[in-house]
């Protein structure tokens, strides 16, 4: 008897295969290169913070189902936080709610705001998991190009105006942004904020590295006058207090809007992780001392990539927050990026991949790394034959 096997027929994510992060991390295993890929930090978060969660764990809080929205410790610690920092007001109850990183997110509240045909913005060159979620929305997605333009990267008001229709529902904003660095300037968001108004679109604003800013000031699109009805904030502890793996974020949003996102949410995870919902809500209530030793930490390392890199010859834009540094390679960035670790032991990310457009140029590298790692990597790159 013959068998065969059902073709797969779910074509959503069709133009998606695996994610350039697994394939150049395999890629960085295979050559023995050092990975300034993915941009995870390679020391941990503070002891105390780490001793949070074991201690969660061992007396038994959080190991069981904890509440779909998120443990009520976490939910008011993000709303203090939100309060603390910009003055926004949440209601931990309604406002307020727990997700599976910020990655969940932003995925809870593109497939929860959004019909199929709907259209959202956002700015390229993007975070890999904006295309992939609007895809699997149904929705189209549109982009407006980020350019260096006096020192930073930074958009043209005119097309992003150019850039609504009467299908655009939402605006997907990233300030600081991955990977330029840019920290956008509370004018350049008045003009988000301003388009928002005059069309009824709704801004879903990612902002994980709030805390990692070393030039310029973190403005919550929130904060901006007659936004916080429009906005869905999102953020998480991954990149603020060193745990990536954890993968504890949050949404915050008026009722209206959290509650699309929550309807999703709910059946994508139900829940997050409940020891390190504990661990959060105290590591949230930290002096603001330690966010700042946090981003001193992390420039001393930004400063130590990009001097080097200029040093080296290389063309690239010191970035004003993040993880990241992007690298004018020129034309064929994706194959110089793709032969890097057999040419010089080192991985970085071809930017292409975070382009809609035909634009290769640009390679982006991760300094969340110890500076003998990112001194060690410059070594390397200085023996590549210019
Ligand atoms: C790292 C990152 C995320 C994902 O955050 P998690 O909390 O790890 O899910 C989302 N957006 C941007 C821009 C990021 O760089």
């Amino acid at each position: 008897m013959q068998t065969s096997i059902p073709a797969a027929r779910a074509g959503r994510l069709d133009a998606f295969g695996t994610t350039i992060f697994a394939e150049m991390s395999a890629l960085a295993l295979a050559t023995g290169s050092i990975n300034l890929g993915q941009g995870f930090p390679d020391t941990d978060g503070p002891a105390w913070v780490l001793e949070a969660a074991v201690q969660a764990i061992r007396s038994g809080r959080g190991n069981q189902y904890p509440p779909g929205v998120g443990i009520p410790e976490l939910r008011r610690a993000v709303a203090a936080h939100q309060q603390d920092w910009y003055g926004l007001v949440f209601d931990p109850e309604a406002e307020v709610l727990i997700t599976v990183g910020a990655t969940e997110a932003i995925a809870a509240a593109i497939l929860g705001l959004t019909n199929p045909g709907d259209e959202v913005i956002t700015f390229e060159p993007y975070y890999d998991s904006y295309a992939a979620c609007i895809a699997l929305a149904g929705a189209d997605r549109r982009v407006v190009t980020l350019r260096p333009d006096g020192g930073r990267w930074t958009f043209d008001p005119d097309e992003l105006r150019a850039a609504v229709t009467s299908r655009t529902r939402l605006i997907l904003l990233n300030s600081p942004h991955n990977p330029t660095g840019t920290v956008l300037t509370e004018s350049e968001l008045a003009v988000v904020a301003e388009l928002a108004r005059e069309h009824d679109l709704i801004v879903v604003s990612d902002e994980v590295y709030e805390h990692l800013v070393f030039d310029g000031r973190h403005i919550p699109m929130a904060t901006l006058p007659g936004m916080a009805d429009r906005t869905v904030t999102i953020s998480s502890a991954g990149k603020t207090f060193s745990v990536t793996g954890w993968k504890v974020g949050w949404a915050c949003a008026r009722p209206a809007l959290l509650n699309r996102v929550r309807a999703v949410k709910q059946f994508l995870t139900y829940v997050g992780s409940g020891p390190f919902q504990h661990a959060i809500a105290s590591a949230l209530t930290a002096p603001a001392e330690y966010y700042q030793s946090v981003a001193a930490q992390l420039q001393v390392q930004r400063d130590t990539l990009t001097d080097g890199l200029i040093a080296l010859g290389f063309t690239t834009l010191v970035p004003q927050a993040t993880y990241f540094a992007t690298v004018d390679v020129g034309p064929g960035a994706e194959r110089w990026c793709r032969a890097l670790p057999e040419r010089a032991g080192v991985v970085a990310i071809p930017s292409r991949v975070f382009y809609d457009s035909d634009i290769d140029r640009y390679v982006r590298f991760a300094f969340c790394k110890q500076v003998d790692v990112l001194t060690d990597a410059l070594r390397r790159l200085g023996k590549l034959p210019s």
